[in-house]
């Protein structure tokens, strides 16, 4: 049937909102069953029908990725990389094309499109490939004959043609870049969860949503542990500065939308819309650590380069490193691994770098975590770390080792401490009490 040119669509109550191009990611939880899905479009009918321009990016079902990657596993332990980005791509195929009958059953025009449709190109790192650009005329095309468009999440494809995907959670980043490709007003992610906390409320119940964060923070936080944005996405969102919005889906589809638009947690790249923000915004933490400390090595010019180069070339992300002073011409050297990479680390040590530097003793600790406090308040507050200390300290907590940056302080502690120092820490920087940041 004719759709009418959108500007035409306004009737009943004015929009609230000028006409506008949005962006809509639903995650696997969304999409997960035929009932979600019909909620999923009943929702972007209504931006529709206010009048907006709606591209949507969907995830795979709920556990379909996963079950699909386990049938390649079921055959061999390690399959071909490109082969399972043809398998795991399907996914995000079926979920949009469902989801463009769910819309036209509400009576609303809908085309979905794989990302070799679009195209959304990347580089050809199967599994973990990069967008590299994304053609927008077709997209464009559609969104003036008034259609709403679907693009499948977490894919691309390489210039040879061949299929790729982003690597987990790849959908937040697509939805981020084809925001950015179309110069989008918003980009909304719709999630299981209403929005960013000052820290895992199933840590801290006293946890609270932040109304807006900054994008430096959201950044941390995401490279720090927390699991609401790929942080792929977040560098995205960063680059081509897309207004992005995380907010629930599990909301009643047809609120109204001023209401939709005040929900959820706005990563904004307008630092004085934060200034009266406390000093510290979130905490994050992490059990992914591990400790490796090489015990008296000879002190001397390459030290470093010779620990850690042979760790890297093997492809092992080091965190914090820490070097001590050296005492009669040797020194202990410590940094941390993430924990599943802790036994090929130690044993490349073992086997390549103490035989090659010398050291007197290898002492390791599987069992540690990583607290940090972010907020970019710290740049302008001095004494934020110290309190962070004194709090650790009051809780008996010991502090193994500490990194900063300009906008957080981390602290490696002893993992069964991790809970206490996350919720002392919660409380001590005012994020139980107060908004974490004002609306
Ligand atoms: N379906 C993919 C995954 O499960 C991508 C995503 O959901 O973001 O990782
Ligand atoms: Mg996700």
């Amino acid at each position: 049937y004719e759709v009418l040119p959108v500007n035409t669509l306004a009737a009943g109550p004015q929009p609230e909102y000028e006409m506008s191009l949005i962006v809509h990611k639903y995650g696997g939880t969304s999409m997960g069953s035929v009932e979600r899905i019909r909620n999923v479009a009943r929702r972007v009918a209504k931006w529709h029908a206010a009048g907006h321009q709606v591209v949507v990016v969907p995830s795979a079902m709920a556990g379909e990725t996963n079950r699909l990657l386990g049938l390649a596993r079921e055959i061999t332990p390690q399959p071909d990389a490109r082969e399972l980005d043809m398998i795991a791509a399907t996914g995000e195929q079926a979920s949009s094309g469902l989801l463009a009958i769910a819309l036209q059953a509400e009576g609303v025009a809908a085309r979905s499109y794989a990302g070799w449709q679009v195209p959304v190109r990347t580089d050809s790192s199967f599994t973990k490939a990069r967008i590299t650009s994304i053609d927008d005329a077709r997209i464009r095309g559609d969104l003036d004959a008034g259609r709403v468009v679907i693009v499948t999440g977490f894919q691309g494809v390489d210039p040879d043609g061949h299929i790729t995907t982003l690597g987990r959670g790849g959908s937040d980043t697509s939805a981020v870049a084809v925001a950015a490709a179309l110069k989008a007003d918003e980009c909304l992610i719709y999630t299981d969860v209403d929005g960013v906390y000052t820290t895992d409320p199933r840590v801290v119940p006293e946890a609270r949503r932040m109304a807006v964060v900054s994008f430096e923070e959201m950044l941390e936080m995401a490279s720090l542990g927390s699991k609401v944005l790929q942080i792929r996405s977040v560098e995205f969102a960063g680059k081509y500065r897309v207004p992005t919005r995380v907010l629930s889906s599990l909301t009643d589809p047809l609120i109204p939308l001023d209401e939709e638009m005040r929900s959820g947690t706005l990563i904004t790249f307008e630092e004085d819309e934060k200034m009266e923000a406390a000093v510290v915004s979130g905490i994050a933490f992490s059990r992914d650590e591990a400790k490796i400390t090489l015990l008296g090595v000879p002190d001397k010019p390459g030290i470093a380069f010779s620990i850690l180069g042979p760790v890297a070339a093997a492809n092992i992300d080091v965190d914090m490193i820490v070097q001590n002073q050296s005492v009669a011409g040797t020194t202990d050297f410590s940094f941390t691994v993430n924990r599943n990479e802790f036994a090929r680390a130690v044993d490349l040590l073992k086997r390549e770098v103490i035989p090659a530097v010398g050291a007197r003793e290898l002492s390791t600790d599987e069992k540690v975590a990583k607290v940090s406090i972010v907020g970019i308040g710290m740049r302008s507050h001095v004494g934020v770390a110290s309190l962070m200390f004194q709090t650790l300290s009051q809780e008996g907590i010991n502090i193994q080792m500490i990194s900063t940056s300009e906008i957080k302080t981390s602290v490696i502690i002893d993992d069964k401490y991790m809970e206490l120092g996350v919720r002392a820490l919660h409380k001590a920087f005012g994020l139980d009490q107060a908004p974490a940041a004002k609306a």
